[in-house]
């Protein structure tokens, strides 16, 4: 067998795969599982759950349950080593989330081979290799993602469709750091901090998915949101994990319904620029939050600062916190 079972599962999602084979399914509750008819009998009323974040199923009308592979075994009747053969097939084919998810484990492999990388991140005071890992954060060299995707089985009309081959046939990303965007645990775009002279900030086309790490920061009373990645990172760093992105300070509906999707503090906490672009949309943003009944207070940063650069030049826990508390609402 050419790959390891769990990397399998990993990079084709059953959620995935059964939106794949149509399956059509509906939140149940705030947590991570999904309901709707079971595949595997006839039904009128959905008993079938899936839990993406454990990637397994249990349906309470036939009894049956089990990960991906198993979910093969049975709707498609073959043995459990059919399956898998079949799985490698299916996962190599042409689903976008299926593509995304190889190529950030690519680029996440290619971090660890460019010392430029790994120099960018501790510029930017991301140093602990857990949270490098956590955050999937890779490094797109340029010039080898196609290659790869392609070997793998990847159509070019599928990368060119992602966007992680641009219209030419090279690879969009150069020379940047990429960040996974998610949406409902699977990844839906990528963000590209640029090392060099390009312009700083690339996605791929379409949405850029959810709040970051929502599912464990949605928990908490009050949350810090941040405009970049590279601010998220540094906050959980020193232990704020609270902390969570909108990829900018623009929210997408998504984003702003997940912020309100229960009473909670809200701590803005974008750039203080010289244009005072920032706190214009903190401004704006706190008005439609207060409209839905949440609290907003302001994290006054120093001026030409945003929470990356106050940690990279000194700033420490003890201090962010008193900003925090001093933080007009
Ligand atoms: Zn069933």
């Amino acid at each position: 067998m050419g790959e390891d079972l769990e990397q399998l599962k990993q990079r084709l999602p059953l959620l995935d795969y059964l939106r794949q084979q149509n399956w059509t399914g509906r939140p149940a509750g705030q947590g991570p599982e999904f309901v709707g008819l079971c595949p595997l009998h006839p039904e009128t009323r959905p008993s079938f759950y899936v839990n993406a974040r454990k990637n397994l199923f249990y349906c309470h009308g036939c009894g049956q349950g089990g990960d991906l592979i198993r979910f093969v075994e049975l709707s498609q009747h073959l043995s459990f080593r059919q399956s898998l053969t079949y799985l490698e097939q299916q996962s190599a084919g042409a689903d976008p989330a299926a593509v995304l998810r190889q190529a950030s484990a690519f680029y996440q492999q290619q971090l660890d081979c460019y010392p430029e990388a790994r120099r960018y991140l501790e510029q930017r005071g991301v140093r602990d290799l857990a949270l490098i890992r956590e955050l999937q954060i890779g490094y797109a060299p340029g010039g080898s993602l196609r290659r790869h995707l392609l070997a793998q089985g990847c159509s070019l009309d599928l990368l060119r469709h992602t966007g992680l081959v641009n219209p030419q046939g090279h690879d969009t990303f150069y020379q940047r750091v990429v960040f996974p965007c998610c949406q409902d645990g699977r990844i839906v775009n990528l963000y590209g901090r640029s090392l060099g002279t390009a312009f700083a900030h690339r996605f791929l086309p379409g949405s850029k998915g959810d709040l970051v790490a929502w599912e464990s920061v949605r928990q908490f009373p009050s949350v810090i949101l941040v405009e970049g990645m590279f601010d998220l990172a540094v906050l959980w760093q020193a232990g704020f994990r609270h902390a969570t992105c909108a990829w900018g300070t623009h929210l997408n509906p998504g984003q702003f319904r997940q912020l309100c999707d229960r009473p909670r503090t809200v701590y803005l906490t974008f750039d203080v620029d010289a244009n005072g672009s920032g706190q214009q949309a903190a401004q704006g943003l706190a008005h439609r939050l207060h409209a839905q009944g949440i609290t907003t207070r302001r994290v006054l940063l120093p001026p030409g600062h945003d929470p990356n650069s106050f940690f990279v030049q000194g700033g420490d826990a003890r201090q962010f916190h008193s900003l925090l508390e001093a933080a007009p609402l």
